[in-house]
């Protein structure tokens, strides 16, 4: 590609993947990041197999455990085990996850503004502006990556409401003997949500997500009863809750020279609230719209909304679908997983991601979605031109 620079803000998954990718394609890549790091993310840190084979190896080497036994709860039925060695969830600590991430944008080629907030940006017709306490710089173009609240969304005007929003609350807890370490728990005891046991390293990590307002208040009491029914002593811990952005943004992901990517565009799961995996992928679609941008196949950046919509939407949109369900009826949502093995291989083929737009191995061929060609499943680099949901030109031309 040109040598286009290009600012990064926020340096999670989303960020550290746009600005590794852009770095990679020789992009002038300035990677902005608030805090010093390593810097902690409150997080789960559960990465699905959609995740895993997204990142680099050296992401994939901060694994602590792999967990590939799930555990359904709701109310008074009987729990439901299954083994799901396909859709095993490797357990990360964020703090190592996500340096290692940005150590990849940094080999890459990416300059890493560690502890420089962005306090200000703005888009001019021929360039973005940025501010930090070192003054002004100006750039081609601006990847928002700075999670929820994005605060670069709102200086830019793109701050429209998530399609859904949850409120999630965690708390780290040693370990004791009576529960699995092999074994993840979700519990749907609450109402648009549930309650999570994610067996890490050397500890246990519990969370609690609703998306309803009303049950926000509740949650703090709800997830000390969980640890208590677990056998668990919440005292031992300190918990702490950030809102977790669904289902996109409601208005444009874009603009000529703006991109916004990750939480700050509201890329997480409705139903799960998974965001590792949708952030990053996210970062890949923005890398590759910059990148045809700046080879001339695109006029501006605005085409990434549509691409992102169409790489992502479909997935979200069922997911939404079954949050509903499952907030209608958490009994009969798990009595239909447990009869249906129809049901079971929908839940594990969305885990595992082996539906688009997760079904290509690699890098940026992750967001190929092409119907015709064989290429990138085949192992090979996705052509140049290969887009989310449209044949690429090669194809199109055999056809
Ligand atoms: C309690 C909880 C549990 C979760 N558990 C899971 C889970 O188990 N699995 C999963 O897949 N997802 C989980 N998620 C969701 C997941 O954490 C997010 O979706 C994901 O981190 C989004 O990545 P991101 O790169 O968009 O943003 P972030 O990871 O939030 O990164 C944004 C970065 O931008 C930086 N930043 C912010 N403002 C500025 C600024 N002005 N200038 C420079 N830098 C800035 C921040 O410091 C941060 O480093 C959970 C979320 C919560 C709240």
């Amino acid at each position: 590609m040109s040598t286009l620079s290009v600012a990064v803000v926020g340096a999670g998954p989303a960020g550290s993947t746009t600005a590794r990718l852009l770095a990679e394609r020789g992009a002038r890549v300035t990677l902005f990041e608030a805090a010093r790091l390593p810097r902690s993310k409150l997080c789960g840190g559960g990465l699905t197999p959609k995740a895993q084979r997204l990142v680099p190896a050296a992401a994939m080497a901060t694994v602590d455990r792999r967990v590939d036994r799930v555990e359904l709860r709701a109310g008074g039925l009987r729990p439901l085990g299954l083994q799901i060695p396909e859709a095993a969830i490797a357990m990360v600590e964020r703090t190592r996850f996500d340096l290692a991430l940005t150590e990849a944008a940094a080999t890459a080629g990416a300059v890493v503004r560690d502890g420089e907030p962005v306090s200000g940006a703005a888009e001019q017709a021929d360039g973005v502006t940025l501010r930090t306490d070192r003054g002004e710089e100006r750039f081609d173009a601006l990847v928002a990556a700075d999670g929820e609240p994005s605060h670069t969304a709102r200086w830019l005007g793109l701050a429209t409401p998530a399609r859904r929003r949850a409120l999630a609350l965690e708390v780290d807890l040693p370990f004791t003997e009576r529960l699995p370490i092999d074994t993840a728990i979700l519990d749907y005891r609450v109402p648009a949500g549930y309650a999570w046991y994610f067996p890490k390293g050397d500890h246990a990590n519990l969370g609690i997500g609703s998306y309803r307002a009303a049950r926000h208040g509740a949650l703090r009491a709800e997830l000390t009863r969980f640890a208590r029914d677990l056998g668990l002593d919440p005292d031992q811990g300190r918990i702490r809750g950030h809102w977790i952005p669904t289902g996109l943004r409601r208005g444009q992901l874009a603009t000529r020279r703006v991109l916004l990517a990750g939480d700050a565009a509201a890329t997480a799961d409705p139903f799960f609230g998974e965001g590792i995996s949708y952030a990053v992928l996210s970062g890949v679609v923005a890398a590759q719209a910059v990148d045809d941008w700046a080879g001339g196949w695109l006029a501006d950046l605005r085409a990434y909304d549509g691409r992102l919509r169409r790489a992502l939407g479909p997935a979200l949109g069922r997911l939404g679908w079954i949050a509903r369900l499952a907030e209608l009826t958490p009994f009969v949502a798990l009595t239909v997983v447990r009869l249906s093995s129809t049901v079971r291989e929908s839940a594990v083929d969305a885990i595992a991601g082996r539906r688009p737009p997760f079904v290509m191995e690699g890098h940026c061929e992750l967001a190929c979605l092409c119907p015709d060609c064989e290429g990138p499943r085949a192992g090979g680099r996705a052509p140049e031109r290969c887009w989310a949901g449209e044949p690429h030109a090669a194809c199109k031309e055999r056809s």
